[in-house]
């Protein structure tokens, strides 16, 4: 059944356009994306959230007391900005009724649809209401329907007596550009006492994240010897050729179109070089902390390696780390999962847990001291134009939540 309070919202949320920009230097990296954040905050006030507040970053708080003797405080958090991998501007949603089943035509000129066959998981939603886009712009379900989730659940929470644990909902900007957690303020989190979190910013309702990759960043330099090259015989050293020579001591089925799941990855994002000079940028990602390990020490012998066969030390190898993995602190607290995959067999769900082939808010919260898996929202192909929500699933999400906070009242 589709919540018509989370789908107003929903349609509300997506017509403010507030792609960040990893270009930008300032906090939010773009300005309009306060325009949401205030939009959100006089909400938030409307609905009776007396603590409401947008800081000069852009990051809303609200803080609900508990109604009952619950003495837990727990997050719910989503992201205001939308990828900048495809426009957020001028949002046309389409609605689909009943889906069901066949194609969704999403723009006839640009000859774009959504086909089951293509997205298998179409197959799951016959029956549904879904949101598409019309070809032309994401969607935004990313995060917004996590948004419009966390507000109709204090809705519901405000406009009845279901006891309810303290709560701080949490809208931040930037987290498209791995910055959501730049400005985040802990110190209103430990004020409030809260230690487990949520963020609402994954896919099916059923899966929960809580693993994500290492991360770790690789600037390879080379220094060649540029000579002419009509008498360049034992003289010579093309950097671009040895960058060529670093990239294959590498292995090479260790890249992102040949690994998933939980393979790791090293990913040459960027190639430059001369005969005099050279450079390799890699980004190097595993959920393994071993494994991790032992990627970064590859670049390193690649580059002795180098340095020994040519009898100076042209290459030089900077490995920084970027974030790690949450599972190894979240699995401390195994009540965090455990009530969650309570909270959704209540609902009917089966949980299923998944690993994040990428980074998120919560892995960064959760080395900050606050446990933070990702749960679900109903959306499907995010940061482009094969974006969709599916409404029934994004409100079910309202029920799961409230089961779960309802598990935090003791
Ligand atoms: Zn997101």
């Amino acid at each position: 059944m589709v919540n018509e309070q989370l789908k107003q919202r929903f349609l509300k949320y997506i017509s403010f356009d507030t792609q960040s920009d990893d270009q930008s230097n300032t906090i939010p990296s773009t300005e309009k994306q306060k325009d949401l954040g205030r939009y959100l905050c006089e909400e938030l006030k409307m609905l009776g959230v007396v603590e409401s507040h947008m800081d000069e970053f852009g990051y809303v708080y609200g803080y609900i007391p508990s109604n009952c003797d619950s003495k837990n405080t727990i997050g719910l958090i989503a992201h205001i900005d939308t990828s900048d991998e495809a426009s957020g501007k001028n949002v046309n949603p389409q609605i689909v009724k009943n889906y069901d089943g066949s194609t969704i035509l999403l723009n006839k000129e640009l000859n774009l649809s959504l086909n089951p066959e293509e997205f298998n998981y179409l197959k799951n939603q016959i029956g549904h209401e879904l949101i598409t886009t019309d070809g032309t712009t994401l969607l935004g379900a990313d995060d917004k329907a996590g948004i419009a989730i966390i507000m109709t659940v204090v809705e519901l929470l405000l406009n009845s007596n279901i006891p309810h644990p303290n709560i701080i909902v949490t809208f931040t900007p930037d987290e498209e550009i791995g910055r959501g957690t730049d400005a985040f303020n802990y110190k209103y989190y430990e004020e409030k006492g809260c230690k487990i979190a949520y963020t609402l910013d994954g896919g099916e309702p059923n899966v929960i994240n809580y693993e994500n990759f290492n991360a770790a960043s690789c600037v390879v330099s080379i220094l060649g010897k540029s000579i002419h090259p009509g008498s360049a015989k034992d003289k010579m050293v093309n950097a671009s050729l040895v960058a060529i020579e670093f990239n294959d001591l590498l292995p090479k089925n260790m890249i992102p179109s040949m690994t998933e799941k939980y393979e790791g990855f090293n990913h040459l994002v960027e190639i430059s070089g001369t005969v005099s000079s050279a450079q390799l940028f890699y980004i190097i990602r595993n959920h393994d902390m071993g494994i991790f390990k032992e990627q970064k020490a590859m670049f390193e012998k690649a580059a002795y390696e180098l340095n020994e066969k040519y009898g100076y030390d042209l290459c030089n190898v900077v490995v920084k780390d970027s974030y790690y993995n949450m599972k190894e602190i979240v699995l401390k607290y195994p009540d965090v999962l455990k009530l969650v995959e309570e909270a959704l067999i209540e609902n009917n769900y089966v949980p299923k847990y998944e690993p994040i082939r990428g980074g998120t808010d919560g892995a960064r919260l959760t080395f900050e001291g606050i446990i933070t898996p990702n749960l679900g929202t109903g959306g499907q192909n995010y940061h482009g134009p094969f974006e969709y929500l599916d409404l029934d699933e994004a409100s079910s999400m309202i029920n799961v939540v409230i089961s779960l906070l309802k598990k935090y009242n003791i």
